[in-house]
């Protein structure tokens, strides 16, 4: 069992009040590091090397727009590369939507995932336990929905993305950013104009864009002062790998709403799918569409488990954050570090990956147009696109969660109809598939 606790750092902020020999001290005892040096005043430093702050760190360094500038990414933790595929899967996986495979695949990172090991699903089946409503979403194109995919996958492929751009993005692994001092004011003479970091080993770096990605704890936030909404849930996820006892053709995302919480089950391999049992499913389906051409009903029962793979059993905690700025001058928050949310529609990372095409999106500008990637004039224009998207998701998350925690019958009624209503009007559910694809 593992929880993970990031010890959040609250550190120094000087938004106006530290005299400039104090605010310049630091910097006179810095030292030198190898790779990345307090002389240089980077164009970017993304402070948190987690999934979403080493997509950035590869967008930036994979984008024709940024190859001029000095980027940098840190991590508190180790290099992850897996040597080799183990057999065994891990417990942390993310469904990653086809928007965040676009993003993936823009900077070379999806061929990886590609070579090793994902599953794409093509269908979802959404159920009340309380009552007979269900909601299913497929794709009539046999485009994929989604596809599942471990997070030490993800990351592997970004750290080879990462290694292949080094002449262009330092990344300083085992780095613990402990305090950062943001430049005051921007209109005095002597005061420094970028955001200072100080690491672990007393070392400081300089920036002229901090991209906070240190996730839900962040430090960033936390010493930019940025007020951040959050609450715990009285639950947390567990989560196993579980075998099957029936050959399925295993593409199909089950989920079923419990009034003590959701629980899914993620397609994830194909050990059961022969070649037989493909023809003897599809001779079926034509027999009966031919005895009964009309639709047939959506509603289908899940496999059912054989058993549970007992040490892949982890759990987490599970809350809600966001943060009631993005961004400030100089600085911009991305994934967790900006929003937390809870797992049942799989939309964290995705969120994030999200963040970053966004932010990409209005840093690109700023440099083709040769202006200050620190100024506030396009960075509030990725705040303003990024708290739309995310204050809808994060809240529709929340009212599910909560709707669904109860079996009082006005609420299940209501529910019932809701799903019912929803899952009877096609283009209702193409804009929910569009959304969650983004
Ligand atoms: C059970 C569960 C299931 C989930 N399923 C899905 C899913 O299906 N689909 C989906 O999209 N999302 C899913 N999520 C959410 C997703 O896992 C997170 O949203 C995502 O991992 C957040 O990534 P991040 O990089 O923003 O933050 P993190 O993963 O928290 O990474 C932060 C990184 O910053 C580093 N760091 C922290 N502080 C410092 C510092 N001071 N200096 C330097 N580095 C620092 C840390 O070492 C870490 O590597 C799930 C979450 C849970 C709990």
């Amino acid at each position: 069992m593992q929880v993970r606790t990031m010890a959040a750092r609250l550190a120094r902020i000087w938004w106006g009040t530290a005299p400039a020999a104090a605010r310049r001290g630091p910097l006179v005892s810095c030292r030198r590091w190898a790779g990345a040096s307090s002389d240089t005043v980077y164009d970017v430093v993304v402070s948190g090397g987690g999934l979403v702050g080493a997509a950035m760190a590869c967008a930036l360094g994979y984008d024709i727009h940024f190859c001029d500038k000095k980027i940098l990414l840190l991590e508190a933790g180790p290099k992850k590369v897996l040597g080799k595929l183990p057999e065994t899967y891990s417990n942390r996986v993310s469904s990653i939507s086809p928007g965040s495979a676009t993003l993936l695949s823009s900077f070379g990172a999806w061929d990886h995932i590609c070579n090793m090991r994902y599953r794409a699903f093509r269908r979802m089946q959404v159920w009340d336990a309380c009552s007979e409503a269900l909601i299913m979403f497929d794709k009539d194109n046999l485009d994929d929905m989604g596809c599942i995919v471990e997070n030490n996958v993800i990351m592997h492929a970004l750290t080879k993305q990462l290694e292949a751009v080094s002449d262009r993005v330092t990344v300083l692994y085992k780095s613990k950013a402990v305090s950062y001092t943001w430049p005051y004011p921007f209109s005095m003479a002597d005061s420094s104009p970028w955001v200072h970091i100080t690491l672990g080993d007393g070392s400081i770096l300089q920036t002229k864009l901090l991209i906070g990605a240190d996730g839900h704890n962040s430090g960033v936030r936390q010493a930019a002062g940025i007020q951040n909404v959050s609450w715990n849930y009285d639950q947390s996820a567990v989560v196993a790998t579980l075998h099957l006892s029936e050959a399925t053709e295993n593409n199909v995302a089950w989920q079923r709403f419990l009034p003590s919480g959701p629980i899914a089950l993620l397609p994830w391999s194909d050990a059961n799918h022969t070649d037989f049992i493909d023809s003897a499913g599809s001779m079926l389906q034509y027999a009966v569409a031919f005895l009964k051409p009309t639709k047939i009903s959506a509603r289908q029962l899940p496999p059912s488990v054989a058993r549970v793979d007992a040490k892949s059993r982890i759990l987490f905690p599970l809350g809600l954050g966001h943060a009631a700025e993005y961004v400030r001058p100089r600085l911009a928050l991305i994934g967790d570090a900006a929003h937390r949310v809870h797992p049942l529609a799989g939309q964290g990372a995705n969120m994030g990956f999200g963040d970053i095409s966004s932010l990409l999106h209005h840093l690109r500008t700023a440099a083709f147009n040769g202006k200050d990637l620190g100024s506030m004039s396009h960075l509030t224009a990725y705040e303003t696109d990024r708290q739309r998207h995310n204050t809808a998701l994060l809240a529709a998350t929340d009212l599910l969660k909560r709707l669904y925690s109860t079996s009082a019958a006005p609420l299940v009624l209501l529910r019932t109809w809701g799903l019912q209503a929803t899952n009877a009007v096609s283009p209702l559910k193409e804009q929910i598939m569009a959304f969650a694809s983004k």
